[in-house]
Protein backbone atom coordinates (compact mmCIF):
# COMPACT_ATOMS: atom_id res chain seq x y z
CA UNK A 1 0.00 0.00 0.00
CA UNK A 2 1.34 3.44 -1.04
CA UNK A 3 1.53 6.12 1.80
CA UNK A 4 -0.32 9.18 0.57
CA UNK A 5 2.36 11.14 -0.73
CA UNK A 6 3.28 8.79 -3.10
CA UNK A 7 -0.17 8.02 -3.95
CA UNK A 8 -1.48 11.83 -4.84
CA UNK A 9 2.57 12.44 -6.72
CA UNK A 10 1.88 9.06 -8.53
CA UNK A 11 -1.67 10.53 -9.87
CA UNK A 12 -0.01 14.26 -10.89
CA UNK A 13 2.93 12.59 -13.21
CA UNK A 14 0.24 9.85 -14.22
CA UNK A 15 -1.62 13.25 -15.51
CA UNK A 16 1.26 14.95 -16.77
CA UNK A 17 2.40 11.88 -18.70
CA UNK A 18 -0.99 11.19 -20.18
CA UNK A 19 -1.40 14.99 -21.49
CA UNK A 20 2.86 14.78 -22.76
CA UNK A 21 3.45 17.42 -20.78
CA UNK A 22 6.75 16.43 -19.34
CA UNK A 23 8.40 17.61 -22.49
CA UNK A 24 7.72 21.23 -21.32
CA UNK A 25 8.46 20.67 -17.39
CA UNK A 26 12.35 21.96 -16.93
CA UNK A 27 13.30 22.86 -13.86
CA UNK A 28 12.94 26.48 -14.62
CA UNK A 29 10.08 26.30 -16.16
CA UNK A 30 8.50 24.35 -13.40
CA UNK A 31 9.98 26.90 -10.72
CA UNK A 32 8.94 29.79 -12.25
CA UNK A 33 4.97 27.95 -12.46
CA UNK A 34 5.72 27.74 -9.19
CA UNK A 35 6.10 30.99 -7.91
CA UNK A 36 2.65 32.11 -10.32
CA UNK A 37 0.62 29.67 -8.69
CA UNK A 38 1.90 31.31 -5.03
CA UNK A 39 1.25 34.47 -6.86
CA UNK A 40 -2.38 33.88 -7.64
CA UNK A 41 -2.90 32.83 -3.72
CA UNK A 42 -1.52 35.98 -3.13
CA UNK A 43 -3.66 37.70 -5.51
CA UNK A 44 -7.08 36.67 -4.09
CA UNK A 45 -5.76 38.67 -0.72
CA UNK A 46 -4.55 41.39 -2.88
CA UNK A 47 -6.66 44.09 -1.71
CA UNK A 48 -8.25 42.78 1.31
CA UNK A 49 -8.53 45.07 4.34
CA UNK A 50 -8.81 41.91 6.73
CA UNK A 51 -6.70 39.96 8.31
CA UNK A 52 -8.36 36.25 8.14
CA UNK A 53 -7.06 33.77 10.94
CA UNK A 54 -8.56 30.55 10.18
CA UNK A 55 -10.98 29.03 7.87
CA UNK A 56 -14.20 30.01 9.60
CA UNK A 57 -13.31 33.47 8.34
CA UNK A 58 -13.09 33.18 4.89
CA UNK A 59 -16.14 33.19 2.55
CA UNK A 60 -16.61 30.31 0.57
CA UNK A 61 -15.79 31.53 -2.41
CA UNK A 62 -12.69 32.75 -0.90
CA UNK A 63 -12.10 29.27 0.45
CA UNK A 64 -12.75 27.82 -2.68
CA UNK A 65 -10.12 30.23 -4.53
CA UNK A 66 -7.20 29.71 -1.96
CA UNK A 67 -8.05 25.78 -2.22
CA UNK A 68 -7.74 25.69 -5.56
CA UNK A 69 -4.13 28.02 -6.31
CA UNK A 70 -2.72 25.67 -3.24
CA UNK A 71 -3.66 23.07 -5.13
CA UNK A 72 -1.60 24.38 -8.23
CA UNK A 73 1.03 25.16 -5.72
CA UNK A 74 1.14 21.46 -4.19
CA UNK A 75 1.06 19.88 -8.16
CA UNK A 76 3.70 22.22 -9.19
CA UNK A 77 6.29 21.25 -6.04
CA UNK A 78 5.77 17.51 -6.63
CA UNK A 79 6.34 17.65 -10.25
CA UNK A 80 9.27 20.36 -9.59
CA UNK A 81 10.54 17.87 -6.44
CA UNK A 82 10.48 14.50 -9.12
CA UNK A 83 12.66 16.71 -11.78
CA UNK A 84 15.17 17.23 -9.17
CA UNK A 85 15.32 13.21 -7.91
CA UNK A 86 14.15 14.77 -4.73
CA UNK A 87 12.30 13.02 -1.90
CA UNK A 88 9.89 15.76 -0.64
CA UNK A 89 10.00 14.82 2.83
CA UNK A 90 13.77 14.30 3.04
CA UNK A 91 14.24 18.68 1.22
CA UNK A 92 11.17 19.34 4.28
CA UNK A 93 12.50 17.32 7.49
CA UNK A 94 16.50 18.70 6.21
CA UNK A 95 15.09 22.33 6.36
CA UNK A 96 12.99 22.16 9.51
CA UNK A 97 16.63 20.96 11.00
CA UNK A 98 18.09 24.23 9.34
CA UNK A 99 15.22 26.60 10.24
CA UNK A 100 15.96 25.02 14.00
CA UNK A 101 19.12 26.48 14.22
CA UNK A 102 18.74 29.81 12.53
CA UNK A 103 15.23 29.98 14.73
CA UNK A 104 16.13 28.49 18.21
CA UNK A 105 12.72 28.27 20.35
CA UNK A 106 14.02 30.34 23.34
CA UNK A 107 15.51 32.77 21.15
CA UNK A 108 12.35 33.69 18.89
CA UNK A 109 9.00 32.23 20.90
CA UNK A 110 6.59 34.73 20.21
CA UNK A 111 8.55 37.56 17.77
CA UNK A 112 8.07 37.79 14.06
CA UNK A 113 11.59 38.95 13.63
CA UNK A 114 14.36 37.46 11.44
CA UNK A 115 16.45 35.19 12.48
CA UNK A 116 19.54 37.87 11.55
CA UNK A 117 17.79 40.36 14.16
CA UNK A 118 17.29 37.47 16.79
CA UNK A 119 19.81 37.85 19.79
CA UNK A 120 22.85 36.01 19.76
MG1 LIG B 1 -3.66 28.85 -10.36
Amino acid sequence: MKDPLTEIADEIFEFTKERDWDQFHTVKNLATALSIEASELLEIYQWSTKNELSRAELTPDVLARTESEIADIAIYLFLLVRKIDGNLPTIIKNKLKLNSKKYPADKCRGSSKKYTELPK
